[in-house]
């Protein structure tokens, strides 16, 4: 249910859900809404009292999330000036005109040239373009060293797919034996996609995430941890 609060004199509405737990729970989404959880008792005062109380924390935190999400648009805008990450090191980004669109690495730099420099689609598509090339690149290379490990168990070389996902970094079909990897893996540094890469081969051997699964990751890759910790900084 939608709701609606002051806090600190600014109103805010909030999603409020039942549910069966113990505590009020408050999350905030990256698009700044409000998500409230509540036992199924908990009087709707009470709920706005526990609100009142972390009003401040509450303020705090939708503007560090709202900051941090405007970074994250502007850094999709692909502006000259503007950062673009490549095996996690930040280049700067020139936006040059030119007759034909495409990208160059220079020293601590990266020379974007396109028809229209003042299309903002047109500049996210040649460096997702050129990211893609980088991604598909290193992710082949890195498939091939960490094969033998699995050729020794009669796992056969994957078919490898490279696409723009949503949500992860990378999949694995078993049944038909086919890796698909991040399109924009090459942003990370070589560490993280080398994890990504070694998670989805280790499905072969476990499909789900069970303790076998993290057993054999773990034998192949001890510090996988802080690799997949650094991949969602
Ligand atoms: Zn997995």
């Amino acid at each position: 249910m939608l709701r609606e609060i002051v806090l600190n004199g600014r109103k805010l509405t909030y999603e409020l859900t039942r549910k069966q737990v113990k505590n009020i729970n408050l999350r905030l989404h990256t698009d700044c809404s409000i998500h409230v959880s509540a036992p199924p008792r908990t009087a709707v005062a009470s709920i706005e009292r526990f609100m009142q109380e972390n009003a401040d924390r509450i303020l705090d935190a939708m503007e560090k999330v709202g900051k941090r999400e405007a970074l994250r648009q502007q850094k999709e805008l692909f502006e000259d000036g503007g950062t673009v990450f490549y095996l996690g090191a930040p280049y700067r980004l020139r936006v040059f005109e030119g007759t034909r669109n495409e990208v160059r690495l220079g020293s601590g730099e990266l020379l974007l040239t396109v028809k229209d420099p003042s299309d903002p689609i047109l500049r996210k598509k040649t460096v997702e373009k050129w990211l893609s090339a980088r991604s598909k690149e290193q992710i082949t290379e890195l498939c091939h060293s960490i094969y033998p490990y699995f050729q020794a168990r009669g796992i056969p070389f994957p078919l490898l797919r490279f696409r723009f996902m949503k949500s992860r970094w990378g999949s694995c079909n078993t049944a038909k034996g086919i890796l698909t990897f991040h399109n924009r893996l090459a942003e990370k540094p070589v560490e993280c996609i080398a994890y990504v890469v070694a998670h989805e081969f280790t499905h072969f051997l476990h499909a789900d995430h069970s303790k076998r699964f993290y057993g054999e990751l773990e034998k192949m890759m001890p510090d996988w941890k802080i690799r997949k910790k650094l991949l969602n900084e």
